[in-house]
């Protein structure tokens, strides 16, 4: 393993103990491509790690959390014990779905917000 992808191992680790800003390590100028790329790689796990600690429930319709009914992702009505994901700003979708969606754009699909 090469001393870069430690570093990005370091910063992923740190990360799940939430004190990761890769912001700062961005904006300083590097001309090593290799430990560039690692931060991307630890960017997009991290992103991932941050997913997945959004909360979510096994969808049943006999237990109503909230009005919504379909994904608006993928247009589909959230069935019996499909994984549903509530964003900071309540709108709810496939885990699936929004999860993808979140990788890409990191905003709610619907509201634009910031889940992140
Ligand atoms: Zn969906
Ligand atoms: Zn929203």
């Amino acid at each position: 393993m090469s001393y870069d992808r430690y570093e990005a191992l370091y910063l992923l680790r740190n990360s799940s103990a939430q004190t990761l800003d890769i912001g700062d390590y961005e904006s300083e100028p590097s001309e090593n491509n290799a430990f560039q790329e690692c931060l991307n790689w630890a960017r997009r796990h991290w992103r991932c790690l941050q997913i997945k600690k959004l909360p979510s429930y096994r969808y049943n319709p006999e237990i109503r959390r909230s009005n919504q009914t379909f994904c608006s992702v993928c247009l589909e009505n959230f069935e019996l014990n499909q994984t549903v994901r509530k964003l900071g700003c309540s709108h709810e979708f496939h885990s699936q779905c929004v999860d993808k969606w979140l990788n890409l754009k990191a905003t709610c699909p619907l509201c634009r917000t910031a889940p992140l």
